[in-house]
């Protein structure tokens, strides 16, 4: 296997490169060892170097820290996720255990970047759930329902509206969250890892290749050396099942998206000079869509089983294409050459949308899966699982463990046609939002 990702993302794009780039070249030995540098790894290995400031910790990522799916999404911090409308107490119950998290996972970012004054274009402007469709209404009404009975702000809004607030007459109706904010991904994880502890010794472009269990310590090797840890976190999210972790319970999936270049400021008048937005499709797989604060516009639009993990150009071009459609018809004023770059990345899944928060074994430890929802919620985890790890407990702890567990897949091939049909049959449910 190898990791080597695209470099269309916009979002990394904008970042000065780093310098001083550690490749493990040697056989080391430590206390600690988390495995990848996303959300998950870098507040992981923050809250280590916090809590043991005389223990070795070491970092290790495939790729560039960071430049994994934590710099490749689309900047939703968000603080719910649409559902269809619960009807028992159970499933509200179950619905304010996962927004449980999600606040959590806010207040773990808005923590971090007040401590360190981080700038990563924060703007706590709420987000829609829209749709074209005039039928979603009553998907929309019943979610509304659930807010309500759980106290999140939040109001319908029709046609009339969407094109004033969105610049776009493609919208008949949408439901804005007042919570959930959005941010420049790339920023905030750059961030993290610029703000590491000393006693975080980070290593890049060092691809763990197998890793065993022997007696009291984990033996991982790499290409150029090995490490022998006493505990490890493995926080590597969509490539978990690569590893052999928790085969049965998590699968990845691939996403592409496109961001435009700066609108003019006639293309911005054209639209009526909207304000910073971000859109969530009401059927799962509608596109995402998001007027960045600097003008662009951002999109995604493809969800898939894709092996293997590196998309080639000409493939990921092919998706670029979806998306460039996916803006001309909710923005048909704007030219057709408009995007600037294109990028996949690879998110992990459980069946029923949990996520993993466990010690495997003794001494060894994984967080992930975090269903395309992992900004706040990964940083939480990677925080959370590192004093776990310490065998101490937080309230933290008890609100994550307090979740439904992830439910078993089965093995493949019939996972992978499984999951192919379900993204079909939805995509097809969701073929004018696309
Ligand atoms: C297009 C897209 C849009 C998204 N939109 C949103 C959004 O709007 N809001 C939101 O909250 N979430 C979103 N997500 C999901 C979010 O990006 C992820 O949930 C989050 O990045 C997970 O963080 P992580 O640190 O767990 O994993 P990652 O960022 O994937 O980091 C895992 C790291 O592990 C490394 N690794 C893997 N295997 C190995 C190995 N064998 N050896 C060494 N290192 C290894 C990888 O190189 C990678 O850097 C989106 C994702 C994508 C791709």
């Amino acid at each position: 296997m190898q990791i080597v990702n695209d470099n269309g993302c916009s979002w990394i794009n904008d970042l000065n490169p780093r310098s001083n780039i550690k490749v493990l070249d040697k056989n080391e030995e430590c206390e600690w060892l988390i495995i990848g540098a996303g959300y998950t790894g870098l507040s992981g290995a923050r809250k280590l170097g916090q809590l043991y400031p005389g223990q070795k910790i070491l970092l290790v990522d495939a790729q560039l820290a960071g430049e994994g799916a934590s710099s490749r999404n689309s900047g939703y911090l968000v603080d719910t996720t649409l559902n269809d409308g619960f009807t028992s107490n159970k499933e509200l119950d179950n619905y304010k255990k996962k927004a449980d998290i999600y606040k959590l996972g806010i207040d773990v970012i808005k923590k971090f970047i007040k401590e360190y004054q981080v700038d990563c274009d924060w703007n706590e402007c709420g987000k829609y759930f829209a749709s074209s469709n005039k039928e979603d209404r009553k998907i929309l009404e019943n979610f509304s329902d659930t807010l309500s009975k759980l106290g999140f702000e939040h109001n319908l809004l029709s046609n009339k509206e969407l094109k004033k607030r969105l610049g776009t007459n493609f919208y008949n109706i949408a439901l804005h969250t007042k919570g959930g904010i959005l941010l420049h991904p790339g920023k905030l994880v750059r961030a993290m890892i610029d703000t590491l502890p000393d006693n975080v010794n980070l290593y890049e472009n060092s691809l763990l290749l197998n890793w065993k269990k022997k007696n009291n310590t984990v033996i991982c090797k790499f290409k150029n050396g090995s490490i022998k840890t006493k505990k490890i976190i493995f926080a590597t999210n969509g490539f978990l099942k690569s590893l052999g972790i928790k085969s049965n319970y998590n699968f990845p999936i691939t996403l592409t998206a496109s961001m435009t270049r700066s609108l003019s400021d006639e293309e911005f008048r054209s639209l009526g000079e909207p304000k910073e937005w971000g859109v969530l499709p009401v059927r799962p797989m509608g596109a995402t869509i998001r007027m960045t604060k600097d003008k662009r516009i951002l999109i995604r639009n493809t969800a898939e089983v894709f092996s293997p993990y590196q998309m080639s150009k000409s493939k990921l071009y092919k998706r670029s294409l979806k998306q460039k459609i996916g803006i001309k018809k909710r923005f048909p004023e704007l030219p057709d050459d408009i995007i600037q770059s294109s990028w996949s990345g690879i998110v992990s899944r459980t069946r029923n949308s949990s996520q993993i928060f466990e010690k495997i074994d003794d001494n060894i430890f994984v967080a992930g899966c975090y269903n395309g929802s992992g900004i706040g919620v990964g940083t939480l985890f990677g925080e959370q699982i590192a004093i776990k790890a310490s065998n101490e407990n937080t309230k933290e702890i008890e609100t994550i463990e307090a979740r439904n567990k992830p439910t078993w897949l089965p093995p493949d091939p019939i996972l992978s046609l499984g999951v192919r049909a379900r993204l079909i049959f939805e995509r097809v449910r969701a073929r004018s939002e696309i």
